[in-house]
């Protein structure tokens, strides 16, 4: 196509020439008819005194010049627009910050790759990478900082890639990778674990570190698709399947992720009427005081009653709701469920409720939920907010500010899920938060896994050196329980103690654990956690 082009631009631009050197053939053929060389030498001839001979050389051979310097020409322009066709050519198929390929050139390879020419059909994968945390480095490190780590992965990446692969950069945090898997030797997954590997090793600038997660959605030619854009597709769907939260991680493209998506959108579709019908309840998991076995309060989960399709886990509802912009309305509906459950509970049992970022970001809601609070005689004082490390890179100046009114009204924070977001410790200093919540990722069998033990024990005197209290999530074993409890971490919640339960069920507890301190009002030596148990497990 582009070849034609060229063609004809140059046959356009050069047919005066070739008007010119065809009536000069006809001029020849008339002269010739008419005998005139034969007459023009009869002439010279006859005029010898003229030099017309000599004046017929040198106009011959300036012609000759002429014709010369007009083939250079010639070939000069085409050599030149050959240049600057290949330059168009790649200007348009690279990305001009990584210098990799671009969806074009990404598509037109994998055409070839799936055409009719039978040579290349061998087995090969595409695969989706999608980064996932460019937002928040370019949120606190400037644009420039977010280039240098798209340029600098894709140094890494192309590296990494055999000859008969390709990376290419997609719009916006993503990068698609055709890998060849045609030796049966596994080939696809070395390169995938190289890739992560490569992602993992954090990359370090003057100002800052970076450390990023990748999710990676693989599909395979010709086992998913035979054509281009539903392999593309396929690997978009596994990558945006793979878990952000998981850290990390693979998925190959699995027919029934079709089906994952369909129902995604049937819920983003049935929240409304969710919302009307009650069906989003809280359910309420307790926290415990380490020092003494004590009921410390509850954190309400919530969940999502589906007429048809039962119990929803907020993983499943939560990102879907913040998209379709009612992950408030879930919110207040919570609240006021939960305010209704707790009436009349002691001030000493705090309720923690989990906020998404859209949330904290939103102006209104700091007077909003006071309103609310007060509407229904909710004490501020027993409001705990969950706050993921996360949800506080977007802005961190709103984020405060809703902060600070909040607890001018005795309205505390926690961090929630501590060590798995970008960065961690400034938002200590920075932000007024009470307890920091230490990720279950780490508490499980922190015991068993060195690196674990140490992030646990730093978290933990560190939060006592900034007089921060520590709640371990996820704790699972009494031995977990036992050595937290040595540790100093200040408040547990987990399996051990109890899963998330029905309000009325916490309401029980609340009442237990009220007569339990009627009984033992002051203890001198604090209790094992083993105490607490048999409360604890009254289901
Ligand atoms: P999270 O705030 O980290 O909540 C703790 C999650 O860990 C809960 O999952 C809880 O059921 C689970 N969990 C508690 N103890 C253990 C344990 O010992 N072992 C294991 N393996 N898991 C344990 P859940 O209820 O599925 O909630 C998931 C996440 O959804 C929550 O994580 C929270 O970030 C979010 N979420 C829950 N409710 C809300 C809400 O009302 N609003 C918002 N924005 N997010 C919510
Ligand atoms: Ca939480
Ligand atoms: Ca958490």
């Amino acid at each position: 196509m582009n070849e034609k082009n060229f063609k004809n631009g140059l046959v356009q631009d050069w047919l005066p020439y070739i008007a010119v050197i065809v009536v000069s053939m006809m001029l020849a053929l008339i002269l010739m008819n008419y005998d005139a060389f034969e007459r023009l030498f009869f002439f010279t001839r006859t005029h010898e005194s003229w030099e017309l001979d000599e004046l017929l050389i040198a106009g011959f051979s300036a012609l000759v010049a002429l014709l010369a310097m007009m083939i250079i020409r010639v070939r000069r322009e085409i050599e030149r627009r050959q240049h600057e066709e290949i330059r168009l050519h790649n200007l348009l198929r690279h990305d001009p910050l990584t210098g990799l390929p671009n969806r074009l050139y990404l598509e037109e390879e994998l055409q070839r790759r799936t055409g009719a020419d039978r040579n290349l059909k061998k087995r090969f994968a595409v695969v989706i990478l999608h980064l996932d945390d460019m937002e928040q480095i370019v949120d606190l490190n400037g644009h420039r900082a977010g280039d240098e780590v798209l340029q600098t992965m894709a140094i890494r990446w192309r590296r990494a890639m055999g000859s008969s692969d390709l990376v290419a950069r997609l719009p916006g945090n993503e990068f698609a990778l055709v890998v060849a898997d045609d030796d049966d030797r596994g080939r696809l997954s070395q390169v995938t674990d190289h890739i992560l590997d490569l992602v993992r090793n954090p990359i370090r600038f003057d100002s800052f570190t970076a450390k990023l997660t990748v999710r990676l959605g693989v599909a395979i030619y010709p086992a998913h698709a035979t054509g281009r854009d539903k392999l593309l597709q396929q690997a978009s769907i596994a990558a945006h399947q793979s878990r952000a939260d998981s850290g990390s991680a693979v998925t190959l493209y699995d027919p029934q992720l079709d089906a994952v998506q369909r129902r995604q959108a049937r819920l983003k579709a049935d929240i409304s009427v969710a919302l009307n019908d009650g069906q989003f309840i809280p359910l309420f998991q307790p926290l415990v005081c380490l020092g003494n076995g004590r009921l410390a309060g509850f954190e309400v989960l919530a969940r999502w009653k589906h007429p048809e399709l039962g119990l929803l886990t907020p993983r499943e509802f939560i990102s879907l709701a913040e998209e379709t912009g009612q992950i408030g309305d879930i919110f207040w509906d919570l609240l006021r469920q939960t305010s209704e459950a707790t009436l009349g509970w002691p001030d000493a049992v705090p309720i923690a409720m989990n906020i998404s970022p859209v949330q904290l970001f939103n102006e209104q809601f700091a007077p909003t939920l006071l309103t609310m609070l007060h509407a229904e005689a909710f004490d501020p004082n027993r409001l705990i907010i969950e706050i993921t490390e996360n949800a506080l890179l977007g802005d961190m100046i709103a984020a405060r500010d809703t902060m600070m009114a909040l607890k001018g009204h005795g309205i505390r924070f926690s961090l929630d899920d501590f060590g798995t977001g970008y960065s961690s410790l400034q938002f200590l200093n920075q932000l007024p938060f009470d307890t920091i919540k230490i990720d279950k990722s780490f508490v499980t069998s922190f015991q068993q896994h060195n690196g674990n033990f140490q992030i646990v024990s730093s978290i933990i005197q560190l939060c006592r050196s900034l007089g921060l209290k520590t709640t371990a999530e996820g704790v699972e074993t009494l031995e977990e329980a036992t050595e937290l409890q040595n540790l100093g971490c200040t408040y547990g919640q987990g399996y051990l103690f109890s899963k998330p339960i029905y309000p009325a069920q916490a309401g029980r507890i609340v009442e237990q654990s009220i007569r339990q301190s009627a009984q033992t009002p002051s203890q001198s030596s604090a209790p094992t956690v083993s105490s607490m148990l048999p409360i604890m497990r009254t289901k």
